[in-house]
């Protein structure tokens, strides 16, 4: 791709598309959103980063904790891989334990201990999960299946306890895969009955799906969360945040490590903060509509052709799943048709439309797209779905 603008990218041969990537979700906004841009352009002249804190790093920490009823402190990080791994430090600093849990198909970066049966690539390319991580580390690591209590109550009790469960509280690495009603209340409750402690990785849903993330959405706060992507307006941020007495282990207060020589750089917090002022409520309700009039043209094209296949959406995040009904965990995900996803992705392109190229990632709408690109994407996908590629 050379370039992007609102909804749409062009690519190196003169090619354009309607974009359903956007970056992998930072661009809620769209492509070069004008007032994103000019705070780049604004603020890189007076300088890209000072090695001491600036008033745009205290801008954005404010819009963050404001929106986060959970978070009272937070580290600002260079990326998502960060935000989990320095969660996870302080997790297991704050229980003196060192086990934790994940869930399959959940995706939390590529640091050495969160690769176990993970998402996003990981899933796509299905990597296995030992290529250069030392069962040493990966053996730390527990992964089960998403929206199963007794799954989850059976790892909590195993031993050794565990320091914490990270989750997606909506999990979109494995396609969209919404928690079951009551499920992550659940969670959090059998968690600290262990004593083990919450992450909700809203590196995706936090500032998507509500301002304050899936645990607004849901109503469901976390002991630490972590978000990325959108809060860098599309360039690189991360944040862990969570409870002062959680987020005080870290140096210089407390015995934690955690540096980054570029994390919270001013050019990125400006960025961040910049969009995060256009995630007005009336944003959301649009992102909500957007997403459901995709859903809605989606769903009477799968049915008018005869085409078998689950939608799974939370506002903005879309996922079709081609070949089941429903998908409530990774396995669900797994037993979809890939190869049918794989003929629609390839003919959708061909007709100016960029996917996510696996059945296991999320369709991101933004802001930019509008009824046209909204109506040009159905049209092409009754096109490709009568033709029958897909059944
Ligand atoms: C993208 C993502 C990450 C990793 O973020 P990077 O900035 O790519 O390191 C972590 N967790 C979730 C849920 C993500 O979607």
């Amino acid at each position: 791709m050379i370039r992007g603008r609102g909804a749409r990218v062009w690519d190196a041969d003169g090619n354009e598309y309607v974009d359903w990537v956007c970056a992998w979700g930072p661009l809620v906004a769209g492509h070069a959103e004008p007032s994103v841009i000019r705070a780049i352009v604004d603020t890189a002249p007076h300088g890209t980063g000072f090695g001491a804190p600036h008033p745009a790093e205290i801008e954005i920490a404010e819009r963050i904790r404001d929106s986060f009823p959970s978070i009272e402190k937070l580290r600002l990080v260079t990326s998502g891989t960060e935000a989990t791994m320095t969660a996870i430090r302080i997790a297991r600093a704050a229980t003196n334990r060192a086990r934790i849990v994940k869930f399959e198909g959940c995706y939390h970066g590529h640091s050495d201990g969160l690769l176990v049966r993970a998402g996003s690539g990981a899933a796509t390319f299905g990597v296995p999960d030992s290529a250069g991580v030392p069962e040493a580390i990966s053996g730390l690591t527990s992964s089960i299946p998403f929206n199963d209590l007794a799954a989850l109550r059976a790892s909590l009790a195993a031993d050794p306890a565990p320091a914490a469960v990270i989750v997606e509280p909506l999990p979109a690495n494995m396609g969209v895969v919404p928690p079951a009603p009551g499920y992550l209340a659940a969670l959090v409750e059998a968690c600290h009955a262990r004593g083990t402690l919450v992450i909700f990785d809203e590196v995706i849903s936090g500032l998507r799906v509500a301002r304050g993330g899936a645990q607004e959405y849901f109503g469901v706060p976390a002991d630490l969360t972590c978000l990325g992507k959108i809060i860098g307006g599309g360039l690189p941020v991360g944040a862990v945040g969570g409870r002062a007495e959680l987020l005080d282990l870290l140096a210089p207060l407390g015995p934690v490590y955690q540096a980054g020589t570029l994390s919270g750089n001013p050019v990125a917090c400006s960025a961040g903060a910049t969009l995060l002022d256009l995630l007005t409520p009336e944003a959301y309700r649009e992102l909500e509509r957007k997403g459901a009039a995709l859903e809605e043209g989606l769903r009477r094209a799968l049915r008018d052709t005869g085409t078998r296949a689950a939608i799974q959406r939370v506002g903005s995040l879309l996922t079709v799943f081609f070949g089941i009904d429903r998908a409530w965990d990774f396995a669900d995900a797994r037993s979809a048709d890939t190869a049918a996803f794989g003929r629609f992705f390839r003919a959708m392109h061909e007709r100016g439309v960029n996917l996510p190229p696996s059945q296991f990632e999320a369709w991101f709408a933004s802001l930019a797209h509008g009824e046209q690109e909204i109506a040009q994407t159905v049209a092409a996908a009754r096109e490709v779905l009568a033709s029958g590629i897909a059944r």
